[in-house]
């Protein structure tokens, strides 16, 4: 196999982060773990199976193949909800007939469900989304009567579970006005649902920034992702946290690390160029570590000459560009690395730690988006 960087997955920092966040969130609020985006990079086959051993029961996913990929892999009856696309007769067809519950946002999926259900002759569970600012998806509030009949009249064939919609941007007190306005348009909404003697079981509208900045969002069900995996949703909310609650020690853990290993040294003379082009001219004689881990692997081209990894308990600069399968760092000051030592590209190795949020201010990346780009064929293993 093509293996030349693994990508570990702590159990005992995932537990750590569920309780956190359960304290949060109160002993009744269902959680649902997010797991779009390969479980934010972590591998949905990997992570799925653990949270399901330390407690889950509830996960969110993007699409009808994300639910299909965690169905697969699942050991237990956990509840699965599409929040985005099943878009096809067949992704409906195979969703509703394995009670796998989906967001609906338009009339046309409503009754698509519908046509479907009564051919199953058994019910659709679905959580209508509305629009309440974010523009995105989700009923309009002119659409709200015509789903409400549509719903009156189908109710054989509809379990109507919960009522949700996202916030846009809750991480960041800049859209403070515009989140307090999607609240209140939600809980508008709601009621006039109920006054149409329409209630829902579930109703949900908090990602992990709402937990954290709008509390009083957190309902009869939390949709959280970043912050299971041990990361703020933003460095402001993590503050604003700090502050409030008067800490001052992170009570999150990172789930994840990646390691390689060095796949050759060599010297290099003074004035010499080192990797392509000629972003560096040797001044001195050094010495250099060639790592099989490129921008193909997930680790930015924007980390060139900017990058740093752990080897032998040091913090070594990555040094030239970084090539599509290898990088180069200098190690110079740490003359006895030799070939097949462990390299540290995200984690902590004696002490030390390369950080997610370094690591993504040195290339620029979001949390989110770091950790999405690692490429799925990079092997995960869990760990303690
Ligand atoms: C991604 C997503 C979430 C989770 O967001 P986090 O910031 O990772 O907690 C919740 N709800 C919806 C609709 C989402 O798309």
């Amino acid at each position: 196999m093509n293996v030349t960087s693994t990508i570990e997955i702590s159990k005992t920092a995932y537990q750590n982060n569920l309780s956190f966040i359960r304290s949060l969130i109160g002993e009744s609020c269902i959680f649902s773990s997010v797991i779009k985006g390969n479980a934010y990079g972590h591998g949905i086959e990997t992570f799925a199976p653990m949270a399901e051993e330390v407690g889950v029961n509830h996960f969110s996913v993007f699409s009808a193949y994300e639910a299909y990929r965690l169905k697969k892999v699942s050991n237990r009856e956990s509840t699965i909800m599409i929040m985005g696309v099943a878009n096809s007769t067949n992704e409906l067809e195979w969703a509703i007939n394995l009670n796998i519950e989906f967001f609906v946002f338009d009339l046309e999926r409503l009754q698509k469900a519908v046509k479907i259900a009564k051919r199953l002759k058994k019910k659709a569970i679905v959580h209508i989304e509305i629009e309440t600012g974010m523009n995105r998806t989700g009923f309009c509030v002119d659409e709200l009567k015509d789903v409400i009949h549509f719903i009156e009249d189908n109710k054989n064939y509809l379990e109507i579970k919960g009522l949700c919609t996202h916030f846009a941007g809750a991480e960041s007190i800049t859209n403070y006005f515009r989140v307090k306005k999607q609240i209140v348009t939600y809980n508008r909404i709601l009621k006039f649902f109920k006054s149409n003697n329409i209630n829902f079981l579930q109703k949900h509208t908090a990602c992990s920034a709402a937990v954290i900045n709008y509390p009083q969002t957190i309902n009869d069900l939390v949709r959280v992702g970043i912050m299971q995996y041990g990361f703020w949703p933003s460095r402001e909310s993590q503050m604003k946290y700090y502050t409030k609650n008067k800490i001052n020690s992170n009570p999150l853990q990172p789930l994840i690390s990646w390691k390689s290993y060095v796949m050759g040294t060599k010297s290099v003379a003074a004035g010499e160029y080192i990797s392509y082009g000629t972003s560096v001219l040797t001044e001195t004689d050094m010495k250099i570590a060639t790592i099989p881990v490129g921008y193909a692997h997930g680790f930015s081209r924007s980390l060139s000459n900017q990058g740093k990894v752990l080897i032998r308990g040091h913090r070594l600069d990555v040094i030239g560009l970084v090539n599509m399968n290898m990088m180069i760092i200098d190690i110079t000051n740490v003359p006895e690395i030799d070939k097949g030592d462990e390299v540290i590209l995200i984690g902590e190795q004696n002490g030390i730690t390369i950080s997610v949020a370094s690591f993504g201010e040195m290339s620029n990346l979001l949390n989110y988006e770091l950790l999405t780009r690692l490429p799925e064929d990079i092997p995960r293993k869990i760990i303690k």
